[in-house]
């Protein structure tokens, strides 16, 4: 099965970047064609029907599978990133981590008021990330229309902190 494939190509490295802390390294699935493709099908998939006009992605894997991702919608991409990459004028939110602390930013011309938005990471685990993006969002005006995951670490419970009642769609859980 495609769900399936695409869990054999993540691997779990333990005690990285800190001790106690499950990595899931996606690097396996990126070095590969087909779980690349079934991947970014399987990221469309439930937001088919949507009508999309911005995809955040969050740093840095939310990099990887955004621009493509926002292609498949005819959408644009978004960064959000880490405090001081951005060259433009930003906002800011900062969040709490599963290791550590970080803030997180959006250029202010980014979203368009009413634009309707996907966020979009490689992972959702304590949801803090996703959680300031959606901040991002609203403070621009934006419409959050969903929330699009590769892997969710469900025993972290990071969907309590999305909007609720927002569709969220992770690919493989754990
Ligand atoms: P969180 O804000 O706790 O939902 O964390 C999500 C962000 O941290 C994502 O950008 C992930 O790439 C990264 N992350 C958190 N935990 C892990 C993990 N166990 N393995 C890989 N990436 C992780």
């Amino acid at each position: 099965m495609d769900t399936e494939y695409i869990r054999s190509r993540i691997r779990t490295i333990p005690d990285f970047p800190e001790m106690g802390i499950q990595f899931k390294d996606i690097t396996p699935l990126l070095l590969d064609t087909k779980a690349n493709e079934l991947t970014l099908t399987a990221l469309q998939k439930p937001f088919d029907t949507f009508t999309v006009d911005k995809v955040v992605g969050l740093e840095s894997r939310g990099f990887l599978f955004g621009p493509s991702l926002a292609t498949k919608f005819q959408a644009g991409f978004v960064p959000a990133r880490k405090k001081g990459k951005l060259p433009y004028k930003t906002i800011q939110k900062e969040y709490g981590l599963e290791y550590g602390k970080d803030t997180l930013e959006m250029h202010t011309d980014a979203i368009t008021p009413g634009d309707k938005v996907i966020i979009h990471d490689d992972l959702l685990a304590t949801g803090g990330t996703a959680k300031a993006a959606t901040e991002l969002v609203l403070e621009l005006d934006g419409q959050v229309v969903g929330y699009s995951f590769i892997i969710e670490l469900s025993f972290l419970s990071g969907k309590n902190q999305l909007l609720k009642a927002i569709p969220s769609h992770s690919i493989i859980q754990y």
